[in-house]
């Protein structure tokens, strides 16, 4: 991906939503950029402005402010305007160099957190929290002591104590994205850490990047000066904090010289604090509305290492012509002593080229099967036993790059609710251009497999260059089963495909989920709420409630003759009649 692409990917996430943001935020943020850039431009030609060397006796001590001498000369004779044209340059530097490195660590951390989890995401966010409490202003005073007092080591310092901030925000807005269905659903089409990042996390996270950058600029501006006027500057150069040192040191109070050496650096420090607070208020306020609803810190932490198999406990080989076989599958989460079994103990096999219709109530555990299936229950869930067995592999000895290897090419899901499955920002056929991309090199290759597959899912070329907002819940849908399918996946999941679509869209896309089955002789495990609808497609049925199976057979058998209490209800629960054939 090129950094022309990110850029404008980053601008279309800052222009995205009109709304974000009140008015007086967009005015206040105007004012702060205002405020900042004549504080640039006054750095920029400090030479032109000021008129004499700040650093060298230009004149009589403590001359009275002149028209040469603005703020008239300290106590050796130094031109105090100079001094305080020149002390923007250091101010603006520290701001902006100690806000570049703060943030770039805490993205850093916070993406490296966010995407690895397990043992190295508990670690650093350990040491985020730690580095938070630290009372920083004393550690700043410290290591600036104990490093010296260059211009580079200053800047160094303070983004050392500043990373901490950005990194824990950025890190929870990482954690908020990832769970993005359309995000999740990239995963489940195979796409590496690396992709989902760059292409669905950065371009998601950079406005509240941003933010952070402008609100760590404004507490390095303050931290420097603080330094300075402690004497831990840089004594080289001029700086606010330095002439404040100085005007403290040589007694200005005791003069008439603190109106112009005290007054005029305290009032420059506080227009630049002012300005980023501005500033950093409006972004905030635009990146704030579509990351809202934050995870609380320390949500989804708990990192358990899935049970494993003792060595040399192979499991028994799978039956000839089956797909898949799922055995004693158990998938439980966690908050603190309590437990959800979520799936107790399932078990089916899946022929080639059968569908198996998976119905329940909501919150009966079908999607934590699906998940379970494609490798991806993340904490604080967890799959504490039983075996997944796809075309003779076990696939719960696989991990990382193996495991994403068989998802998307092998097994692929249709996640549950199509609408949130794309990403807005995308056109149709690049989203599917994409999944089509993991097993081809070449773009005109993946291109070409788009266009197959779209049109193999009754998308007309004409709607390719379609974003997702501009077509029905039903094309939606069967952008989704494309991309699916791009990759040429022996068993597909399909996680409530139908709900919420009208009954004759719903027709229509089972419909096409039973052509796509006979044309590439794909296995399905259908997932649904409604009995009947499943039923009229599916050739077995299981019926979940509370992570069991609690009927398994024949879907006719079932349909017809129900044996347990609960497919009784959903098959009351599922109108019983529907205008449209069992499309065979
Ligand atoms: P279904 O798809 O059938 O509606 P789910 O698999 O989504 O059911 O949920 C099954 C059970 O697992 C529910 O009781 C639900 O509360 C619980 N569950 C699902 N996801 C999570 C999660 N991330 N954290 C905690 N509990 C969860
Ligand atoms: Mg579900």
């Amino acid at each position: 991906m090129t950094a022309a692409a990110t850029l404008r990917r980053v601008k279309r996430a800052f222009a995205g939503d009109p709304s974000a943001g009140s008015r007086t935020g967009r005015r206040l943020g105007l004012i702060g950029a205002g405020m900042l850039l004549g504080i640039t431009l006054v750095a920029v030609f400090a030479p032109l402005l000021a008129g004499h060397d700040p650093t060298a006796p230009s004149g009589a001590p403590y001359r009275a402010p002149s028209f040469e001498f603005p703020l008239g000369t300290d106590d050796v004779g130094q031109d105090l305007f100079a001094q305080l044209v020149y002390g923007a340059r250091i101010s603006l530097t520290i701001g902006v160099l100690s806000a570049i490195l703060a943030t770039a660590i805490g993205l850093g951390v916070a993406l490296l957190a966010g995407s690895l989890r397990g043992r190295t995401e508990v670690l650093l966010m350990r040491v985020v929290d730690l580095a938070l409490v630290f009372p920083f202003f004393v550690l700043v005073i410290v290591l600036a002591a104990f490093l010296g007092r260059d211009l580079l080591i200053t800047a160094a310092v303070i983004s050392a104590v500043l990373w901490a901030k950005p990194a824990r925000v950025l890190y929870s807005d990482v954690l908020k994205v990832g769970e993005f269905q359309h995000v999740i659903a990239a995963r489940a089409m195979g796409a590496s850490n690396l992709r989902v990042l760059g292409r669905h996390v950065l371009p998601r996270i950079a406005p509240l990047g941003v933010s952070q950058f402008v609100r760590t600029a404004n507490v390095a501006v303050f931290l420097e000066s603080a330094l300075a006027f402690l004497g831990l500057g840089d004594p080289n150069r001029v700086s606010w904090g330095s002439m404040l040192f100085f005007a403290n040191s040589r007694s200005a109070f005791l003069t008439d010289a603190w109106l112009w050496w005290i007054l005029p650096p305290g009032l420059a420090l506080t227009l630049v604090l002012v300005g980023f607070a501005f500033l950093g208020y409006a972004i905030e306020e635009r990146a704030d509305p579509r990351l809202s609803g934050r995870r609380q810190p320390g949500a989804g932490r708990r990192v358990r290492r899935t049970a494993s198999r003792p060595a040399g406990d192979e499991p028994a080989p799978q039956a000839p012509g089956t797909v898949l076989e799922v055995r004693n599958l158990s998938v439980a989460y966690r908050s603190g002593d309590h437990e959800v079994r979520a799936v107790d103990g399932i078990g089916f096999t899946a022929p080639q080229r059968s569908i198996v219709g998976l119905v329940g109530e909501s919150g009966s555990g079908k999607s934590s099967l699906a998940f379970a299936l494609l490798g991806m229950v993340r904490p604080p869930g967890e799959v504490q036993g039983g075996e997944i067995l796809l075309n003779g592999r076990d696939l719960r000895s696989l991990r990382g790059p193996e495991a994403r290897g068989i998802r998307g090419r092998e097994i692929a899901l249709v996640p549950q609710g199509a609408m949130s499955s794309l990403n807005p920002a995308y056109t149709i056929r690049r989203q599917v251009v994409e999944s089509a991309a993991l097993t081809r090199e070449d773009p005109r290759a993946a291109g070409k497999r788009a266009r197959e597959v779209l049109e193999s899912v009754g998308i007309a070329p004409q709607r390719h260059g379609a974003y997702p907002h501009e077509l029905s819940g039903g094309m939606r849908q069967r952008v989704v089963i494309a991309m699916a399918i791009a990759n040429e996946p022996s068993l597909v999941v399909a996680d409530e495909p139908v709900t919420g679509l009208d009954v004759v869209t719903q027709a229509r896309i089972l419909q096409l989920l039973l052509e796509l089955r006979d044309r590439l002789g794909l296995t399905l495990v259908l997932i649904s709420h409604d009995l009947r609808l499943v039923g009229r497609v599916a050739d077995e049925l299981l019926v979940m409630q509370g992570g069991r199976v609690v009927e398994a057979g024949a879907a006719e058998t079932v349909m017809t003759s129900p044996c347990h209490p609960h497919t009784e209800a959903l098959l009351a629960a599922s109108p019983a009649l529907r205008e449209v054939e069992r499309p065979r």
